[in-house]
């Protein structure tokens, strides 16, 4: 809920008021209703939330009358017999009737006694439910559809661990599925596509039980009841789904860790309790053998909840859903208000992304469908899967979007989306393809963007999704438009990376290193070595650069700056006078490790997916840097001789590194940071015009030009094969491909939204990856340096390409 101090759009908004009449803004008119999402939603402020289909945020009237309510009156646990415990019970079964009522359209009390709702943890424990309580048998069946969420899917599994036969389907074999009399089949199906937003509702679960009377139909609701109403009034009971799951922070944000599985109280005997039993779900049992038991009301059809619902309900949970209902219709007025107001939106969000377009004509955004030619599709939900094409129509990566996104303050979500099947319907990957991205160490929660190449086509490995909810406004599409097409349509006035800034100069230039620094623990502040001062080089980069790194020790995870801005505050240098390692941070007493190898046992850790072996330094060390930083942390070092290894296409054999990221050595010039600075001024990215420090790109090298006859123009880094610092030689590897951990400042350890959103329009390669310094390998070969190679600050640099060496 950004508003721009100034908007380009104004024709466009009127246009879409005009359009849209009351159905937009609740009829509230447009002021009033971002008047009331500024008061209700202050966590909102700073950013444009389009996560709804994730979650939806609360709304500050929820809770302020909810804590009011509980500070002032007495709930307690509902299976005692005191005075509040009978009103919590009442409380508890009104919130079932309002749940109906409100999300189900079950208006009179009498459709409503015709279901039953199940408390439960959320969508996916409803959906796990069913799973473990169907009857399942040899000849029962499973069937789901290709393209649900991964929840629904895993139902399979207790399918199969019973013997009964598990399908996949697509929309029209699921309806032309061959009907068998033995044993009811359960069709299982989403009524709205998390990722895409496209909505089969209870029309296709309708047809589903029109051709299958004895199948039954698990509906998983999630999606679809965030802003719709699912009608079970709107149709024949016969022909509404047996079992309905869903989860209630994605309509009313709070609470949280509550959902429910809504049962057609005819099929309530096709749940059957398998093992466990607890309290609050058994009549009466006997204490030892014979171990006889007698599960609570199996009298068919009681209320059924009463077999299901183990343990104290989270009562008050359900309390603050009774309060959230409330203010969801003051300020909503109903589900089908809120209906009216996001298709508006999703209708105005589809045509404006569906025009951004290249100078070459050609789209920039693709959003994808799920379902595709089924007859039954209603009108889509608020969500919009999408991808980015360049202008040669290739995709660009997702988490480059995502990174770009963040930075630009959205909240979007981005990957998998927990649906792989519409994933791989949608760029043409097959389950093959998912076991082998599996079996090269690719999971769905990395940050890979493609597949390895297959058959020379490389397919994304997740695609971006927004998503709208009731309290969204016009001003969020607006921000989400414009932002696309500030960064990822290239027209004549973007420079790509194709186009050099200036004319390549013809006179090889000449620079001095001006600074030179060394990093000894990974993502902790550089050591600056001063002037003059010479550091040994070696195959693995400078000596002791990188050889420590943090490890988180809840995750056993690899600590970074990008999670933890703080390690930039953490300032190590090796002296190597008094041969020790000393870190020093803000308020904490220096600490001082020596740097001969320690004894201490070794043991192995995960570095990006690399087995290495490392030593501790000890208890009292491992709690200075969790004091520091407030997480619990440990200082682990690579032992002596240990290194990995990177690969590149410009070195004939891998490269040793440490714990560096990539290569051995990193560099840039001052020259290109300057140019980043001019277009931060010139306000290419937007909001801060704060210049950026060259510490902020974390590179060993920093050129100058101060001693150059000619002044090296920016980027010409990226134009050499080779460059001689003092007496050694380097060969450039590749291009620095850069994430958003350039937006850390260096020194005061604080987030900051460039250099990013300026390089991304400036510095892009073809595939959307953001490119700045480069890579270099030593070439002990071409140096003269003797027995113990060193570079210094204020040596001067040579350049020259492959072939004149
Ligand atoms: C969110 C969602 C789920 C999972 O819900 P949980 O609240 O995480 O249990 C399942 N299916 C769909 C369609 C969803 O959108």
């Amino acid at each position: 809920m950004q508003h721009p101090t100034h908007f380009p759009h104004n024709q466009k908004r009127q246009d879409f008021l005009q359009e849209t009449g009351s159905e937009y803004a609740y009829g509230l008119g447009d002021t009033a209703f971002r008047q009331q999402c500024d008061t209700e939603y202050p966590s909102l402020a700073s950013t444009t939330y389009l996560d709804y289909a994730a979650s939806a945020p609360a709304p500050l009237s929820t809770l302020r009358t909810f804590s009011e309510k509980v500070a002032t009156t007495l709930y307690s646990n509902p299976h005692s017999r005191s005075s509040s415990s009978v009103a919590t019970s009442l409380e508890i079964e009104r919130c079932r009737g309002r749940v109906l009522e409100d999300l189900f359209g079950l208006e009179d009390a009498r459709s409503r006694s015709q279901w039953d709702v199940i408390f439960t943890a959320g969508a996916t424990a409803s959906m796990k439910l069913v799973g473990e309580a169907f009857p399942w048998q040899n000849r029962s069946k499973y069937c789901y559809l290709k393209q649900s969420h991964t929840s629904l899917v895993g139902v399979r599994g207790c399918a199969l661990a019973r013997g009964a036969l598990v399908a996949a389907m697509d929309v029209d074999e699921m309806l032309e599925h061959p009907q068998d009399d033995s044993s009811p089949p359960l069709f299982a199906y989403p009524a709205q596509c998390n990722s895409t937003g496209q909505r089969l509702g209870l029309g296709y679960g309708r047809l589903l039980k029109e051709r299958h009377p004895n199948g039954l139909v698990l509906l998983d609701a999630a999606a679809y009841l965030s802003t719709a109403v699912l009608d079970l009034q709107s149709l024949p009971i016969a022909l509404a789904p047996d079992f309905i799951a869903c989860s209630f922070y994605k309509i009313v944000g709070y609470p949280t860790g509550l959902g429910c599985l809504v049962v057609k109280r005819s099929s309530a005997s096709f749940l059957q309790r398998n093992g466990y039993f607890g309290g609050g779900t058994i009549d009466a049992i006997s204490v030892s053998s014979p171990f006889w038991s007698h599960p609570r009301r199996s009298l068919i059809p009681g209320p059924i909840h009463e077999r299901f619902e183990d343990g104290t309900l989270p009562y008050l949970n359900i309390i603050v859903l009774l309060h959230a209902l409330d203010t969801h219709r003051r300020l909503y007025k109903s589900q089908r208000h809120v209906s009216n107001h996001v298709s508006a939106l999703l209708r105005f969000a589809a045509r404006e992304l569906s025009l951004i377009r290249h100078a070459n004509g050609r789209p920039v955004v693709r959003q994808h469908h799920a379902f595709d030619g089924a007859k039954y599709l209603e009108e889509p939900g608020p969500t919009i899967g999408l991808s980015l094409l360049d202008p040669s129509s290739e995709f660009i990566g997702h988490v480059h979007l995502e990174q770009l996104a963040t930075v630009n303050g959205f909240q979007i979500r981005t990957g998998g989306l927990c649906n792989t099947g519409v994933l791989t319907s949608a760029f043409g990957i097959s389950d093959q393809n998912i076991m082998d991205e599996y079996a090269r160490g690719r999971s769905c929660w990395d940050d890979e963007e493609f597949t390895g190449a297959d058959k020379g086509v490389s397919r994304p490995l997740g695609m971006a999704r927004i998503s709208f909810g009731a309290s969204s406004t016009i001003d969020d599409v607006f921000q989400w438009v414009s932002f696309i097409r500030r960064y990822f349509v290239v027209s004549d006035t973007v420079v790509t990376l194709s186009k050099p800034i200036l004319a390549e100069p013809t006179v090889p230039a000449a620079a001095n290193l001006q600074t030179l620094v060394l990093y000894p623990i990974k993502s902790c502040a550089g050591q600056v070595l001063p002037k003059h001062c010479s550091w040994e080089v070696v195959p693995s980069g400078l000596l002791y650069d990188r050889e420590w790194m943090l490890v988180d020790l809840s995750s056993g995870k690899t600590l970074s700056q990008k999670q933890y801005p703080r390690m930039a505050l953490v300032r190590p240098s090796v002296d190597l006078n008094r041969h020790v390692l000393v870190v020093s941070a803000l308020e904490m007493s220096d600490l001082i490790l020596p740097l001969d190898m320690p004894e201490e046992a070794e043991e192995a850790v995960n570095v990006c997916s690399d087995v290495v072996s490392v030593t501790s330094s000890g208890t009292s060390v491992d709690e200075w840097f969790s004091t520091f930083l407030r997480i619990p942390c440990a200082l682990r070092r690579l032992s002596g001789g240990a290194s990995r290894h990177a690969h590149f296409d410009r070195a004939t054999s891998s490269v040793p590194i440490l714990l560096s990221n990539e290569s051995p050595f990193l560099l840039i010039s001052q020259s290109s940071v300057d140019q980043v600075n001019r277009w931060i001024n010139q306000g290419c990215g937007d909001a801060t015009n704060d210049p950026v420090h060259a510490s902020c790109f974390r590179a060993n090298f920093l050129l100058g030009t101060s001693t150059s006859p000619l002044p090296l123009p920016p980027f010409f880094e990226d134009t050499v094969d080779l460059l001689r610092i003092g007496t050694e030689t380097f060969q450039v590897l590749a291009r620095c491909r850069r994430c958003l951990m350039v937006c850390v400042n260096q020194t005061t350890g604080c987030r900051t939204k460039e250099p990013f959103s300026c390089l991304a329009r400036n510095r892009k390669s073809s595939r959307g990856k953001i490119e700045f310094g480069v890579h270099l390998m030593w070439r002990e070969d071409l140096s003269k340096g003797g027995l113990k190679p060193t570079v210094r600050s204020g040596d001067s640099v040579r350049f020259a390409t492959l072939e004149v060496n």
